[in-house]
Formats: C-alpha cells, structure tokens, sequence
C-alpha cells in the first residue's frame, strides 16, 4: 500500500512489552477511537505499537491494511520510542501542567481519560481522541481531536490554549456586561465630614416599636445600629448628637425639634421595617416628600454604601414620617430590614450584622459630606 504521511501529524510509538511477559497496556490505555490504527508488531522481546489519527495523519487511496515492518521501523527511528516529555510530531502538545500555567487555572481532575481545569468559576475539560472535545462549562467548544492521551495524562494541542484563552476572557466579560470588574470596595474616606449630624434611634421605652419574628424589640435593635452609628461618625464629623442615650419614649414632634434646634447638616432615623408579605426583605432609605435634593443625595450615598458593603437595599422611597417632615433640615430614615422576614430578623439579632451596616450607613453619610 502506499503511506502518505501529511505534514503536522502526531504520531506516537510505544514499545511494550507483550501481555505474555507481563505486559503494560497501550500507551496509556486509550486507543480513542475506529480511525485509529494499531498496529502491534513483534520486535525482540518487545510489541511495537503504531497509533496514527488516520483522519488526521494519512490519508491511502481508499482503505487501510497493513502497514509493511520497513514503514513502522522507519517511523520509529524516525519520532522516538516511546516519548517521554510529551508526544512526538510536529504539533506542539502541552501537558496538564503546562496548560493550566498557562491559563492560570488550576488542576482539578487529571487522569488518561480526561482533563479537567478550573479558576473556581470556569470549568474546562478536555477528553482526548478524535471523537474527544474541549467543554468549556459544559459547552462543547471549538473542533474534536485537540488533545491526545498519553503517558495516563491528556496533552492538548498548542493551538488551542488561545481559543480557550478567548473563550475564558469572553465568559469572564459576560458576567460583567463586557465592563471592567468592579472596583474593590473602597476603605471608608478618612477625610473629615465638617458637619453636625443628629442620630435618632426609633422608639424606646414604653414604645417598643415591631417585634422581630425571632421576638426581638424594633426598640432594642435600633438602639444598637444608632449607637454604633453615632460612634463611628463621631471621629469623623463635626458633631454628633444622639436623640435618646438611653431606652426612653420621646415623642416624634420632640425628635423633629431635635432637628430644628441643633440646625443638623443631616437628621438620621434608624428603624426597622415590617410588612405582612413574609418575603419582603432588605433595608429601604426614606426620605420626605418634600424633601430638598440634599436628603436624596444623602440617601443616594447611604443606599450606594448599603450595597458596596453587600446589604440588601431597596433603594430610595418617600414618606410622610413627622420625623422626616416636621422640621427644615435635611433627613434620612433607614429601615435596616424587616422584623417580619425570617433571615433580615436574624441579621437584625447579630451584632456583626448590625455593627455591618452601622459602618455601611456611616460611610454613605461620610462620604456625602467629605465631598
Ligand atoms: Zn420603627
């Protein structure tokens, strides 16, 4: 028969002993595929196997047969018998160690009959042979055939670590709507907010507010937030002045004075919310009808400092509060979330929670006046 063998073919030798002696397998076990030729030919003591990609690598007139013992020994002086770094041709493989360098993934899985990487995000997985593909996630991505099974590891060709390169970034851009990530969460301005701030902690006292599902006073919680709130602006703003220090009732009309009175940059209400739909969860800015646009601008910066620091915010919502409406200055009320849903009421009962978004309202307020 007449053997032509076309340029960039990967061939591989491997000389075995046969099962008799105690033999080793093929290779490494795997003859992927019906167009896959081998060849077992008696060689001293040894079995010299040919494995060629008949689709890729020759092409005969019509059918394959034998191929005579001159070819395979020329052939196997010709690549190396067996091959140890990688598999002989002129295509270029990479190994899995080299590949996931490469990408800068990390090795999940590894054996003869696959390969899988991974960032913790992306998948990759490579099956070798001529009917084997790259799946990218699950996804079959570009033609079969790219890798070889060799040595119990899966070598993927050179060539294809760019589309998986590609196919990576343009995975990568999806989640972040083709924009750049965003930037990592700020550190809260150091800069000084010259600016008199009154926190007003709901309730007290006879008053106890909502009751959490979990059974916790609206009261009790607010009192906590506000508290760490009014600490954390106090090194930071001019002036800080907390409506109750303590678990007494003040009436409404009395905290909207409170606001009058102190001529506030800002008078901040700390609540939280209820609502007979179970499911309704997260904190929500109120501000007044009437509101000038500095309590919205406020709002504005507190609901962005909400969400940088990973609470659920409901975004901006007027009312008509007397703590909100009942005085000139600028005002903010922030339900903190809502006593009525099982997972806000936990939240609501950790300190590490209430601390959380003491230091998110906090810088939001900051942040609006250090501009
Ligand atoms: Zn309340």
């Amino acid at each position: 028969m007449k053997l032509r063998i076309r340029e960039g073919v990967a061939m591989t030798f491997c000389a075995l002993s046969p099962p008799a002696a105690g033999g080793m397998t093929v290779c490494d076990g795997r003859v992927p595929g019906r167009f896959t030729a081998v060849v077992p030919m008696p060689l001293d003591r040894s079995v010299v196997f040919l494995r060629i990609n008949m689709m890729e690598a020759v092409r005969t007139e019509s059918r394959y047969r034998f191929i005579p013992f001159a070819s395979l020994l020329f052939l196997a002086a010709l690549t190396g018998c067996p091959p140890q770094s990688g598999p002989a041709g002129p295509i270029a493989y990479v190994s899995p160690q080299e590949l996931a360098s490469k990408l800068g993934l990390r090795i999940a899985d590894s054996s003869s009959a696959h390969l899988t990487l991974t960032n913790g995000i992306d998948n990759v997985t490579i099956f070798p042979g001529l009917t084997g593909r790259i799946y990218i996630n699950g996804k079959p991505y570009g033609t079969p055939n790219k890798a070889i099974s060799q040595n119990g590891q899966v070598y993927t060709m050179a060539p294809a670590i760019e589309m998986i390169r590609l196919e990576l970034r343009r995975l990568a851009d999806s989640r972040t709507g083709g924009k750049p990530p965003p930037p990592a969460p700020r550190p809260p301005r150091s800069g000084r907010c010259n600016a008199t701030i009154v926190v007003d902690a709901g309730h007290g006292g006879t008053d106890p507010g909502t009751r959490s599902v979990t059974g916790t006073a609206e009261k009790t919680i607010v009192f906590d937030i506000a508290t760490r709130l009014a600490a954390s602006l106090s090194p930071r703003c001019g002036r800080v002045i907390m409506t109750r220090t303590t678990d007494r009732k003040i009436d409404l009309e009395e905290r909207a004075a409170i606001a009058e009175r102190t001529r506030c940059d800002l008078f901040v209400s700390i609540h939280a919310d209820w609502a007979e739909r179970r499911s309704a969860s997260g904190a929500t800015l109120y501000i007044s009808r009437n509101s000038s646009n500095t309590s919205y601008a406020i709002a504005r910066s507190i609901h962005a400092a909400l969400v940088r620091n990973g609470i659920e915010s409901n975004g901006i919502q007027r009312a008509g509060f007397i703590v909100l409406k009942n005085h000139s200055r600028p005002a903010v009320l922030v339900e903190t979330g809502f006593a009525s849903n099982w997972s806000d009421a936990r939240k609501l009962d950790s300190a590490a929670f209430r601390a959380k978004i003491a230091e998110a309202i906090a810088d939001g307020i900051v942040e609006y006046f250090a501009k």
